[in-house]
């Protein structure tokens, strides 16, 4: 059997720091106005962990195999073509995550995010079935000799249940993100696919995943062991198919758990501390998140986790485009008119803000209104965009000072005595199906209450489009309402014009 190799106290330093860098990267990014020194700091974290595993798993050859009278550093010597072929495959996920990075636009990050996660899941996945290939390798077999037969290797039994929990976690990463990916790409409907007795079916799934797992750990057979693979596989799939609209950014947080949960498991059977307290890490905070979420979205979280288990097959039909009735259309001088009036706006920004890249010329028009005497306020709600604290982050690149900007549950009541709530871009985060339409797929979400406010102003590109959940939204009928139908970019900087 492999001897577990003492740790050397300076690779446990090293572990240690990186840990430590990493907690406060996570510190660092609880607000925009640290988030930078966060990224940072994660960066270090990740550099130190990934240096230290490089050098204290350099990889050997055996100049003389077997011979137990050559002490090891006697008959050991560094493979340099394996080591130059670590540092390739390193410099090609790097070149490409850089690149990928650097072109991605701010809207598709949700999409990005989903595809990463399920490279963690598949690298999990293929850290498990190579351990159990090659238990040796890894230091977890022992190697029975028996009276009659070849000498094979028996994996520890611990090392079986971490191996079986981390390929089942891992796979279902991979698939669940796969799916989420193709949702928030649109390459696959955002609607909610709820198949019949779903909640059986996967209950059922996630049981004989457990028993297969203690057959594995019981026997190592290998039908078990793939058992495992393919029915993960299934289930990430059953879990997320039914989940959709407005709970995508649940979905999101939640698969970013399990990418840190398949980490922390492939560490136990690497037996690598920086991986096992990483993947802790982001394991612990996506739980979190995914909670607050769903606190922010009033859903339940083991409704969510279970697969869509609130999501009733009404559901799904979402509304559509624009309803034939009457709507009042304004224009930028309108509303430059209206907002300088006015006492207090406040302004709402959604996703089209985001793909308009209006945040600057926001505010812009956000200060003109101030040299006016008019109080300016933001209302975040905490799913706007498409990444939990989307808006936070572009009206920080805009230099919006924080203290103008408000979570929902601190402003909501503030819109009855305002004039003017500016709505840029956003839909499904101030439409009051949510309150009223039982049948909408975002009632019970929290909303901006901006119908409210004295006047509406609405930004849009066309009275067709619908945003995220796919429905329509009542306020553009209302009489307070004035919808500004142009990209909003283009619209803030003719109110801006305006205003002068
Ligand atoms: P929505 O997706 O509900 O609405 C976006 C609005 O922006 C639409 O009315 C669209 O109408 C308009 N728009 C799009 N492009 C432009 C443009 N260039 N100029 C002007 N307007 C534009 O956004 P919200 O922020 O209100 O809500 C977010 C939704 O996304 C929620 O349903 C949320 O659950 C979901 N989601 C959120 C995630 C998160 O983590 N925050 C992740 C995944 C999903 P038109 O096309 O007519 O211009």
């Amino acid at each position: 059997m492999h001897e577990a190799a003492p740790v050397n106290p300076w690779v446990a330093f090293a572990y240690l720091v990186a840990g430590v860098c990493f907690i406060l990267a996570l510190r660092g990014l609880s607000s925009p106005a640290t988030s930078r020194r966060g990224n940072r700091l994660g960066m270090v974290g990740m550099g130190i962990a990934v240096l230290t595993t490089i050098f204290t798993h350099l990889p050997v050859i055996d100049l003389s195999p077997g011979d137990p009278t050559v002490p090891i550093y006697d008959r050991a010597t560094t493979d340099w073509a394996t080591l130059g072929e670590i540092l390739a495959a390193i410099a090609i996920g790097a070149a490409i995550g850089l690149t990928t990075a650097k072109r991605i636009a701010m809207t598709a990050m949700p999409q990005l995010v989903a595809a990463f996660h399920s490279l963690v899941g598949l690298a999990a996945v293929l850290v498990g079935v190579a351990a159990y290939l090659n238990p040796d390798a890894f230091g977890i077999s022992s190697l029975v000799v028996p009276m009659i037969g070849q000498p094979f290797a028996v994996i520890n039994p611990v090392s079986k249940v971490e191996m079986g929990l981390g390929v089942a976690i891992g796979a279902i990463t991979f698939s669940g993100s796969v799916i989420a990916f193709l949702k928030l790409n649109g390459s696959m409907s955002g609607k909610p696919i709820l198949l019949p007795g779903r909640h059986v079916i996967n209950l059922g799934v996630l049981a004989a995943i457990l028993l297969l797992v203690a057959q594995f750990a019981h026997t190592q057979d290998t039908w078990p062991f793939w058992a495992i693979v393919i029915l993960s596989f299934a289930i990430g799939f059953l879990l997320i198919i039914p989940i959709g609209g407005a709970d995508m950014p649940v979905v999101v947080s939640m698969l970013n758990s399990y990418s840190g949960w398949a980490a922390a498991a492939m560490g136990f059977t690497l037996g690598n501390t920086a991986m096992i307290v990483t993947g802790a890490l982001v394991g612990s905070s996506g739980a979190i998140l995914s909670y607050i979420m769903c606190r922010a979205m009033n859903r339940s979280f083991i409704s969510v986790i279970a697969g869509g288990f609130g999501a009733t097959d009404s559901g799904g039909a979402a509304g559509g485009g624009a309803i034939d009735r009457p709507w009042k259309r304004g224009s930028a001088e309108d509303a430059a008119f209206l907002m300088q009036q006015a006492e207090q706006v406040i302004i709402v920004p959604g996703y089209g803000m985001a793909v308009a890249q209006a945040q600057h010329a926001l505010r812009e028009m956000g200060d003109k209104l101030k040299e006016h005497g008019v109080r300016v306020k933001y209302a975040i709600h905490p799913v706007a965009g498409r990444m939990p604290g989307h808006m936070n982050v572009l009206l920080a690149e805009a230099n919006v000072p924080y203290d103008d900007v408000f979570e929902l549950e601190d402003i909501n009541s503030e819109f009855a005595q305002t004039d003017v709530a500016f709505v840029i871009g956003a839909n499904d985060v101030t439409n009051p199906a949510a309150k009223t339409d039982k049948t909408s797929p975002i009632y019970g979400m929290p909303v901006l209450d901006v119908e409210k406010a004295k006047t509406v102003l609405f930004i849009k590109r066309s009275m067709g489009g619908v945003g995220y959940a796919g429905v329509d939204n009542e306020v553009f009928y209302r009489d307070n309402t004035m919808m500004l139908l142009a990209d909003a970019k283009k619209m803030v900087e003719e109110i801006v014009k305006a205003m002068d």
